[in-house]
């Protein structure tokens, strides 16, 4: 088989116990399989839950923590037990592990998301695995990734995989809840997520853990997106990851041809960056942009609002609403100045200009 890169989604609930405990059996077995996946040459990351569930007991409290403060103490004395975990149950087998955390911020900011970037394939070049969760301990609440369903999704992006693969207790998804419809039909393979599966996936996780089917089913649908197939099930024993990778895993194989991979530029603009204001234009120009691949000339744009410059990212308005975002090549007050010197010589000459305001390879659809 060709060598792939795979990232795979550990949950708290396959990696600790309900006592707040790591659960070295569950651990060695994940990493075991990842040892085969190495050995037939396929490059891994992790993004490994489980730092709030193998921390709060430390802390004195007999379930997982609700308050914020809880949490992040938590995470910070059970992420540091995690990474011990897997640093001596990968030496054991030769590989070496890397921890990444990495809040929000990092991602919204373009050159952090350019560095971690770049510091991922550094240790991917080197065969090390790269072992990855939100930086929890540090993360604001209103600016946290949501759950390392998405985190999962948001990496694969990143790094272009060549697939993700959550793991989780449940083996895939149903078309009702098996637990409550004995007759619920397992889906083998689809290529999209609905929102009626949205509506029907169930919200809540496990105990110790935060992401239940809904989470998973959002993470799946941005990794769709984003060019990544995507497995949600379960497995066990070494070989646990090479089938699900050759196509024989108990779970949901999701995936899509028809959606391409896109290059992380775009991905930053679709999913991490901050929107510094809006343009509105009109009919010629939403079709040059949506349909005849084209980019947005300043002749199209007939309103700006918000403050911006150069190299900010702004949303673009049509005439029946958002279109989608992209990166400005002029700032606000000059785009303003061009729409006013535009209806002045107008009225002389129409407006011969062929400079962009948003280049078509930094624009991406809503
Ligand atoms: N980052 C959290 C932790 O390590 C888990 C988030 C999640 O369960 O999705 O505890």
């Amino acid at each position: 088989m060709k060598k792939k890169r795979v990232v795979v989604k550990i949950g708290s609930s396959s990696l600790t116990n309900e006592k707040g405990e790591i659960d070295q059996q569950k651990l060695v077995d994940h990493i075991h399989a990842v040892a085969s996946l190495r050995k037939d040459g396929h490059e891994v990351l992790l993004v490994s839950s489980g730092a709030v569930a193998a921390g709060f007991v430390k802390l004195g409290y007999s379930s997982r923590p609700i308050t914020l403060k809880g949490k992040q103490a938590a995470a910070a004395v059970g992420q540091s037990l995690l990474i011990k975990s897997y640093i001596e149950k990968f030496t054991e087998l030769n590989m070496i592990p890397a921890q990444i955390l990495l809040t929000r911020n990092d991602f919204s900011n373009r050159e952090r998301y350019k560095n971690a970037y770049a510091t991922i394939m550094e240790l991917l070049e080197r065969r090390i695995i790269p072992i990855i969760n939100e930086n929890d301990t540090v993360s604001v609440e209103e600016l946290t990734f949501g759950d390392n369903d998405m985190l999962s999704a948001l990496v694969s992006g990143l790094v272009h995989a060549d697939q993700l693969i959550i793991l989780t207790d449940i083996n895939g998804l149903y078309d009702s809840d098996p637990r409550v419809n004995r007759s619920a039909k397992k889906m083998d393979i689809i290529d999209k997520i609905t929102d009626e599966m949205l509506a029907a996936a169930q919200a809540s996780g496990s105990k110790v853990g935060t992401g239940g089917m809904r989470s998973k089913l959002i993470a799946a649908k941005t990794a769709l997106s984003l060019g990544v197939p995507v497995f949600i099930g379960k497995g066990s024993g070494t070989e646990k990851l090479l089938e699900i990778l050759e196509g024989h895993g108990d779970g949901t194989y999701i995936f899509n041809r028809a959606l391409g991979s896109i290059n992380t530029r775009r991905q930053w603009i679709a999913y991490h960056s901050e929107v510094a204001g809006r343009i509105f234009i009109d009919k010629g120009a939403e079709e040059a942009i949506l349909f005849n691949g084209g980019s947005l000339l300043p002749a199209g744009v007939f309103e700006v609002n918000g403050r911006f410059q150069k190299g900010d990212v702004v949303e673009v308005f049509g005439i029946n609403g958002l279109l989608g975002k992209g990166e400005v090549t002029c700032s606000s007050e000059d785009l303003q100045r061009l729409i006013g010197k535009r209806s002045e010589e107008r009225k002389k000459q129409p407006l011969k200009t062929s400079v962009e305001v948003i280049h078509r390879n930094k624009w991406v659809r809503a």
